[in-house]
């Protein structure tokens, strides 16, 4: 029997944890976590998801804003505006959600965060430290699936595990993560040869490339844990992800649905991050 892997009732668990955290942190300093999220432009998903992430920063009592700004915003205004969060006590968690318009250097955005304040975990710094396996805010969708993996029991250690993407925010950490886990891990991407070969040798395949079902069934071995990341829009409205579904999970051990798998778990590892900030900020203050 496959497993599901449901990302909705394990991210709920988080939630809840991150509500109670939040609660006692209160109590004790006088003030909830907060997050801001930053947003520049119309485009509609990004418009979803920084709604859903401002709201569930609330629903778990967090103090949260969320700055829309037009996407005509120049960089200098951004970096104001960061800079008055960098500096704004209430604030533990800065989010600037990308894609970022054209006109817009998203590196030196990014790196103006306060690296302390960093709630993604992209400032270069904070990459830094993931590569050093120090500790720091660690991007929230490859943090948020080793922790669906980790509530499911899956155990990593020794697996060959395949990581489909090598983006910033995706691939590469979620590489970085599962080496310190002690998987043997292969990157693939755009200029990958026979991107099957790899994903049939796999224990673990974690896809991140925003291709409609893409891996099909033929391509994983029996037992394969498969971890979809992709969110993709069909022309006919439907969701689907990297994993051709109905093919790969009869054959797999332990399967993400999509929507329902890595989206709610980056949201709740999101919040996570907020309350982990919140608490370092106020330790190193004392
Ligand atoms: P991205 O920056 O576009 O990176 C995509 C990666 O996939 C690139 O490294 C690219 O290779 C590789 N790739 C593309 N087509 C490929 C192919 N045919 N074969 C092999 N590799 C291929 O995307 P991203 O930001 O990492 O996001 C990836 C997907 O995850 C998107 O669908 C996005 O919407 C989704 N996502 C979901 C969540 C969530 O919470 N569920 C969070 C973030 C992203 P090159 O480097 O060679 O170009």
């Amino acid at each position: 029997m496959t497993l599901i892997l449901d990302g909705r009732e394990t991210a709920k668990e988080v939630r809840r944890e991150v509500k109670e955290g939040v609660a006692a942190f209160r109590g004790r300093h006088g003030r909830p976590p907060g997050l801001a999220v930053i947003l520049v432009g119309e485009d509609p998903a990004s418009r979803i998801y920084t709604r859903n992430k401002a709201r569930a920063a609330a629903k778990c009592g967090m103090f949260d804003v969320l700055h829309r700004l037009p996407d005509t915003t120049g960089e200098s205004e951004i970096l104001e505006l960061i800079s008055a969060l960098n500096a704004d006590p209430r604030i533990d968690g800065i989010l600037v959600q990308l894609p970022l318009p054209a006109a817009v250097d998203a590196r030196r955005i990014l790196a103006a965060v306060d690296p302390a304040k960093d709630a993604d975990g992209f400032h270069p710094l904070n990459l830094g430290r993931l590569v050093l396996g120090e500790e720091g805010p660690t991007p929230c969708t490859p943090l948020g699936i080793l922790t669906l993996l980790d509530r499911y029991e899956i155990d990593l250690e020794g697996m060959e595990a395949v990581v489909l993407g090598r983006s910033n925010i995706v691939g590469k950490p979620m590489a970085t993560l599962l080496t310190a886990r002690n998987a043997t891990v292969t990157v693939c991407h755009s200029r990958t040869r026979d991107l099957g070969f790899h994903t049939r040798r796999a224990d673990l395949v974690v896809s991140a490339m925003g291709r409609p079902e893409r891996i099909t069934g033929d391509m994983v071995k029996e037992g394969v844990v498969a971890v979809d990341v992709g969110i993709n829009r069909l022309p006919d409205g439907t969701l689907v992800g990297d994993f051709h579904f109905e093919s790969v999970a009869p054959k797999a051990r332990a399967v993400t649905p999509v929507p329902g798998g890595v989206g709610p778990m980056t949201i709740a590892t999101l919040l996570a991050n907020v309350l982990r900030l919140a608490g370092y900020r106020v330790r190193s203050s004392e």
